[in-house]
């Protein structure tokens, strides 16, 4: 049977934006007890698992789809966005939505199976970032593009379906609420400054901060959602991750491994959502807007209060946090 392609439908009391794709009900692991896949699709031997390769790094002559690969891009099996979703929106009484136009990717991170990023060599977390650079860059490009939501889930727990290591790539025909509230937070700050460079200095001064290299820094937001959140940006104002070089790839990759080894340290290898936000590619002015990273652990489920209210509860002091993870790592 087909599966209608992805909509993306509007609440008329929330003003919330879901996407209705029932095709990814049927992706490995998405419904609980549904059993193990028999291999595992992103491991080197396995290419003929997966769609036709998009993009690929490492590769010294061997063709496309087979072994010999660094990082592997391919397209999402089980997509939220897709470029077939075409047409007009709608409005019916209160029942408002279009379709989900966009693509999604899947990057295999690493030909290795057990290996997350906070586990990588320098050299190969590099890599991976490149990687989330050029597929940021081709999509961004794209006059149908609004923005490009680029994502880990670590971790069962933190709604990855796949042991595998893998990073997904979300393209999307509009900019999403999180990204749209905190632009407004940018434009709104007093003085013209950035308010994420502004909180770099304050994090220093209460000692949030968990480590820094030449161009990058990583801290406990004073305001933390919950326990061992983790911001990691650029200590140059950057509004946009195409723009990014090498040298500060480089040095985001090596914050990453640290950090991201000392959360493993204090919490013992915890799941853990962690995603990039850029400025939006909407041709809008985002001059003020810094790119970062956030990392968001799953040790406490969302329940009632968060979910009634949009407020978060948090029960560590983000100086304690700040403290353990940077002990851990140092
Ligand atoms: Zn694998
Ligand atoms: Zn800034
Ligand atoms: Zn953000």
């Amino acid at each position: 049977m087909e599966t209608p392609p992805p909509e993306l439908r509007r609440d008329p009391v929330t003003g919330v934006w879901s996407i209705l794709a029932t095709g990814r009900s049927r992706r490995p692991g998405a419904v609980p007890g549904a059993g193990a896949e028999p291999a595992c699709p992103f491991c080197p031997g396995n290419e003929g698992l997966t769609p036709p390769e998009v993009w690929a790094a490492g590769r010294d002559g061997s063709p496309p789809d087979t072994p010999g690969w660094t990082v592997r891009v391919v397209p999402n099996l089980y997509p939220a966005f897709m470029p077939e979703a075409r047409g007009r929106g709608w409005r019916r009484g209160t029942r408002t939505g279009r379709p989900a136009r966009g693509e999604h990717e899947v990057i295999v991170n690493s030909p290795h199976h057990d290996r997350s990023l906070g586990d990588m060599e320098p050299a190969e977390a590099a890599g991976l970032l490149r990687a989330w650079r050029e597929r940021y860059r081709h999509f961004a490009s794209r006059p149908s593009v609004k923005h490009v939501q680029i994502i880990i889930n670590h971790k069962r727990e933190a709604g990855a379906s796949l042991d595998h290591p893998h990073t997904q790539v979300f393209v999307m025909p509009m900019v999403p609420r999180a990204v749209a509230d905190e632009l407004r937070e940018f434009r709104r700050f007093p003085g013209g400054k950035c308010p994420l460079c502004a909180s770099v200095e304050e994090a220093r001064e209460d000692k949030r901060t968990v480590a820094e290299n030449g161009t990058c820094t990583c801290f406990v937001p004073y305001a933390a959602r919950g326990p061992f959140e983790m911001r990691l940006a650029p200590l140059h104002h950057q509004p946009d991750f195409a723009a990014v070089e090498d040298g500060v790839l480089a040095d985001m990759a090596e914050l990453l491994i640290r950090t991201l080894g000392g959360l493993s340290k204090v919490l013992g290898n915890p799941a853990y959502n962690l995603w990039l936000h850029s400025s939006p590619c909407d041709g809008k002015d985002h001059r003020r807007y810094h790119w970062h990273v956030e990392v968001v652990p799953r040790i406490i489920v969302s329940a009632g209060f968060e979910l009634s209210t949009g407020m978060c509860l948090n029960v560590l002091a983000p100086e304690e946090a700040a403290r353990l993870i940077r002990q851990a790592c140092a």
